[in-house]
């Protein structure tokens, strides 16, 4: 069974910060991007007064490469545990341990970014996102994450949707680690001010594919921001002819794409983070 590695850097900084990846058994790229942060953030610690890593939260879902752990739980923050970090109380206790919490996913085919809920605490990750200009997403979603159990304590929580690929492979180790190597630089400048109803941002827009068929995207749309009307890529019929365009429904930046060519018609072909 593997076994969830807890390590602490101390500097001379202010911020007291825990990285956690692992959380879901079948998102591989945190478990890369962290070992390789933390060697870097060695050399970095100016910021911090402790950063603490996480990693493999979820042994058993990890061995499995299962997104969920062996036992089903109501309360479960995001998962279900086994092992180790098995019950929610002694996960509870670490995160309790922390002023600050970001708990690192990678989904198989965003680009990095802060991923966080519409709730009363998104105007606040809005502005700071708008204010250093890393990229976000806003969804409608009431799931029992980290993130979420650390905000309702008056603290800061983000979760962060790194770039996968399709398992067994990781997505680009380099990129993930330098996106959140600039968000622990700017988490200084994050104010969570509850409530906070000025400036809430838009949720994200799904695109649904008009045709079945082979998707064709133009280059290097993901993680880009592209005006409405754009055509932003192209539905092939089976022959490979073009057969539908697909196109921004507002301005905004393509944060997710399907992790496969083949696509049915009405299903998701494109998710837009609106401006
Ligand atoms: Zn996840």
């Amino acid at each position: 069974m593997l076994q969830p590695q807890l390590v602490s850097l101390h500097g001379p900084g202010d911020l007291d910060i825990l990285l956690i990846a692992g959380v879901h058994g079948n998102e591989l790229t945190p478990m890369k991007v962290l070992p390789d942060l933390y060697h870097k953030s060695e050399k970095e610690a100016d910021y911090y007064k402790r950063l603490t890593f996480l990693i493999g939260a979820n042994p058993y879902a990890l061995e499995e490469r299962k997104r969920e752990g062996k036992y089903e739980e109501k309360d479960d923050l995001n998962r279900s545990f086994h092992t180790s970090y098995d019950s929610k109380k002694e996960l509870k206790e670490l995160i309790d341990l922390h002023q600050i919490v970001i708990d690192v996913h990678s989904s198989p085919r965003c680009c990095n970014l802060v991923l966080f809920d519409n709730d009363q605490f998104a105007p606040s990750l809005y502005q700071w996102c708008k204010k250093t200009g890393l990229t976000y997403a806003c969804r409608n979603f009431n799931g029992d994450t980290i993130k979420k159990y650390v905000l309702s304590k008056g603290k800061i929580g983000l979760t962060v949707e790194l770039c996968g690929t399709k398992m067994p492979t990781f997505g680009n180790i380099d990129t993930g680690a330098a996106f959140l190597r600039k968000l622990l630089r700017d988490l200084h400048l994050i104010k969570i001010l509850i409530p906070n109803n000025d400036g809430s941002p838009k949720t994200w827009v799904d695109i649904l594919s008009p045709a079945e068929g082979i998707i064709s995207y133009f280059d290097g749309i993901l993680g880009k921001r592209s005006v409405k009307g754009e055509a932003i890529g192209v539905i092939n019929d089976f022959q490979g002819r073009p057969r539908n365009s697909i196109v921004m429904p507002c301005t905004g930046t393509v944060v997710d794409l399907p992790d496969t060519d083949y696509i049915k018609m009405g299903e998701i072909v494109a998710s837009i983070q609106p401006d």
